[in-house]
Parts: C-alpha cells; sequence; structure tokens
C-alpha cells in the first residue's frame, strides 16, 4: 500500500510535532513516522524556560497535564550553596510530547521504525515495516541524535556529543516534602567544578528526576557518582529511591555548532531538533530550539523555499543567541589566563558562576546582542 503527502516527518517529538502542527495549520498533508507508541518514555529533565509558550502559541495555564512553576533553584559550586533567583517550569516529559503529538493534527503513523529512506523523484519514499510506502514531497528528520535522515543528510559535526545519564522516578510524596531542598518544584543543580556539566535533583510532587550531563560523554559515569554522592549526603535523596538509581539510563545529544547548520536542509529533506544538534551550548536545553526549528522549518516549506530553513533558522532570535554563546566561550577559551582556578574559587567568583548558571537556566539572552557582536568581530582570532 502506498500513501502520497505533502511533508513526511519522523520522528514526533517537540521537533516533529511543532513542524506537523505548523504544516497542517497552513493546509499540508502531513504524516509523523515515530518507532514508538505514545505516551512514550523520553530521557529528560522536564525543564522549559520562558520562550517555549510563544513558540508553542499556549500559554502555560492552558496547557492540560502537570506543571511545576519555579522562581527559585538551588546551586551548589565549589562546596558553596546559594539559593539564586530565576524563573522556568518543569513538566513530566512522557506527558508534554504526548500532548504535543496528539494536537499536531498530522495523520500518525506510530510503532513504525523508519529504516529505510530512497529519494523517489523529486521527494522521498519511506518503506514502513508494516510493508506499506510512504512518498513525501518533503522529508523532516526529526528522530533525534539517531535520525535516520540525519544518517543519511551527515551534518558536520566538529565536537562530539555531550552525556547524559537520568532517571525519573514516582516515589511517595511525603518521602519527597521531607527531603526536597526547597518548594516542590524548584531544582537543585551541581555545577561540577571544571564546570564541563552539572547534576540536578528535581522535585516534583510524587515524582523525582534526578541526572546529570557531561560534555564529555567518558565521563559522564564519574559525574553521576559526583550528583549521587552529593544528594545522598545532603539527605535530599528519599532512601526508597536508592535501589532504582541502579538503573539510571543513559543517552548523548549535540550542542548547537553554528557549522550544524550547514547540513539542514539537503535535497528537500530537513533536519529539525537533536537530529541536526541544536541544544543549548552551555545549559543543554534541547526542547526550546528543537520547536523552534520544527516551526521555522515549517514556515520555510510552506513559503515553498525549503532550502532557506538554514539562514531563516540563523536569523531565529534564539538561535542567534546560542551563535553568540557560542562564539563568547570560544572567545574565552583563547583568552583563558594561566590560572582561572583563583577566580573561580574566590567567594565573587563562585557566587558570579552560580548566579550565571541559574541566569542561563531560566532562559536569559545575552545582553546588548549588538555590542556583544561588534566587541567578537573587533576579537584577534574571531569565529
Ligand atoms: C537525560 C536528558 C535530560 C534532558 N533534559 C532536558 C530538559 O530538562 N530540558 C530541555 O529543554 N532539554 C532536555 N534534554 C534535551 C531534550 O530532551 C532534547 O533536546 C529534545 O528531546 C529534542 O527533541 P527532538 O524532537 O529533536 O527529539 P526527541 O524528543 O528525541 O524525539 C525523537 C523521536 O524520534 C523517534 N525516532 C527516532 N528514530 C526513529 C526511527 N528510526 N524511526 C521512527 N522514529 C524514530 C523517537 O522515538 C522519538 O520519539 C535532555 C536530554 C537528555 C538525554
Amino acid at each position: 500500500m502506498t500513501a502520497s503527502y505533502d511533508v513526511a516527518i519522523v520522528g514526533g517529538g517537540p521537533a516533529g510535532s511543532t513542524c506537523a502542527r505548523t504544516l497542517v495549520a497552513g493546509g499540508a498533508k502531513v504524516v509523523v513516522i515515530d518507532r514508538s507508541t505514545f505516551p512514550r518514555v523520553k530521557l529528560c529533565a522536564g525543564w522549559l524556560s520562558a520562550g517555549i509558550w510563544d513558540v508553542l502559541e499556549l500559554a502555560p495555564r492552558d496547557y492540560p497535564r502537570a506543571l511545576w512553576e519555579w522562581r527559585h533553584c538551588h546551586v551548589h559550586y565549589r562546596g558553596k550553596s546559594y539559593r539564586v533567583p530565576g524563573k522556568g517550569w518543569f513538566i513530566r516529559r512522557f506527558e508534554l510530547d504526548d500532548f504535543l503529538l496528539q494536537r499536531a493534527g498530522a495523520e500518525l503513523r506510530l510503532g513504525a521504525h523508519v529504516k529505510q529512506l530512497t529519494r523517489d523523484g523529486d521527494g522521498w519514499a519511506i518503506e514502513l515495516p508494516d510493508g506499506s510506502t510512504v512518498h513525501a514531497g518533503v522529508l523532516v528528520g526529526a528522530g533525534g541524535t539517531n535520525c535516520p535522515v540525519a544518517r543519511l543528510a551527515a551534518p558536520p559535526r566538529p565536537r562530539r556529543a555531550l552525556g547524559v545519564q537520568e532517571i525519573e522516578v514516582e516515589v511517595d510524596p511525603g518521602a519527597i516534602e521531607r527531603t526536597r531542598l526547597g518548594r516542590d518544584g524548584e531544582p537543585e543543580l551541581l555545577l561540577f567544578d571544571h564546570a564541563a556539566g552539572y547534576g540536578w535533583n528535581v522535585p516534583k510532587h510524587g515524582w523525582l528526576n534526578v541526572g546529570c550531563g557531561t560534555l564529555d560523554a567518558t565521563a559522564v559515569h564519574d559525574a553521576w557518582k559526583l550528583t549521587h554522592d552529593h544528594l545522598r549526603s545532603s539527605g535530599h535523596l528519599p532512601q526508597e529511591i536508592e535501589p532504582e538509581l541502579e538503573h539510571l539510563k543513559g543517552h548523548s545529544y549535540f550542542l548547537y555548532d553554528p557549522t550544524h547548520l550547514e547540513g539542514a536542509a539537503r535535497d528537500h529533506a530537513l533536519l529539525v531538533g537533536d537530529s541536526l544538534g541544536l541544544a543549548h551550548p552551555i545549559t543543554g536545553e534541547g526542547i526550546l530550539p528543537a520547536t523552534i526549528s520544527g516551526r521555522v522549518a515549517a514556515e520555510a516549506i510552506l513559503a515553498g523555499a525549503p532550502n532557506d530553513y538554514p539562514v531563516r533558522l540563523a536569523r531565529h532570535e534564539v538561535i542567534a543567541d546560542y551563535r553568540r554563546v557560542h562564539r563568547v566561550m570560544a572567545a574565552a577559551r583563547r583568552l583563558r589566563r594561566p590560572s582561572p582556578e583563583s577566580s573561580r574559587s574566590s567567594r565573587l567568583g563562585r557566587y558570579a558562576v552560580a548566579r550565571g548558571f541559574a541566569w542561563m537556566f531560566s532562559g536569559s539572552k545575552l545582553p546588548l546582542p549588538g555590542l556583544v557582536d561588534r566587541a567578537l568581530d573587533l576579537m584577534p582570532g574571531k569565529s
């Protein structure tokens, strides 16, 4: 059996469902194919920053599943603890993704693992495990880090993927209340001394989400040990969760790099979300850029200009900010003094790092972007 669509989207996570919703609203015939049936588990702390609501065209009060708003986070850094003001939300990821996919309004082919993709005239043919074939004028790869469309398009990967380990478990709400550091939904974040990653502990009423991520994926086991030791010794984990912590699961995904965008569109195949590698260069926030890229890709397709997608995406204010952050980090690496330890170890330095991280965790953009760009342009060896 063969079915034809304007657009076929491989992957029904936030990138794929947001892309689908925009396309359907614009009158396109769309199918979303996902190897899982929804709701499905996706490793994720479930943290959202403020920008997401505009992209989803949804007010927080209208989100029909569980939602925790936080106004403070608890940051531990180099032996000190800080309660820092900030703003954001937590969701349970299996609920968010199911909600977004259902409301997209596209035709769904769930439980269908895509392996075979072939060029078919001007479009694409996708063979599904049930023997049927999907034809589409445009193919969108939204299948995450190991997306089959990304394997075909092979976007440049100048840096390795980061490593992450995590678990979300149901625990007696009373036990969580007795052990959590702040209010329900307030994240506890442990910045590693070398600041190349962090661990987290997020109480969500009857659920606890704990995990860690590191830039160097080979260091993720040690990072979890640090996180676990810290949470256990500070009494912030209910005893009964300990056996579950033997079963943390690992994953990896790519942080934003400007060169990733070079592989964003090719032969009427577009990559969105983790399949392209768009997560925030420092915090690893990935849901927001996934939804933004899904929407921008859909708008380029609806405008009849899919090849314009990379340029449109680079121009988006959030992605432009990621580029700026990426450049600032590269400049900081070049300018690093021989002994950065002393400044990070001073009281003020530690507080600045904790506060700065909480600020980014709230989804704040770099101030005075024009000035930052000009300063970066003037630097020797600029990127
Ligand atoms: C442990 C961990 C914690 C994280 N915490 C946060 C957080 O708190 N906040 C945040 O913003 N980001 C977080 N992230 C990053 C975030 O989860 C991702 O950036 C985001 O999920 C990207 O969305 P996506 O739609 O691109 O991909 P995904 O959400 O991964 O969706 C991809 C979909 O494609 C499907 N698929 C894959 N291959 C195939 C195939 N061959 N055929 C058919 N279907 C396929 C999968 O089943 C899946 O449903 C975290 C990541 C990890 C690993």
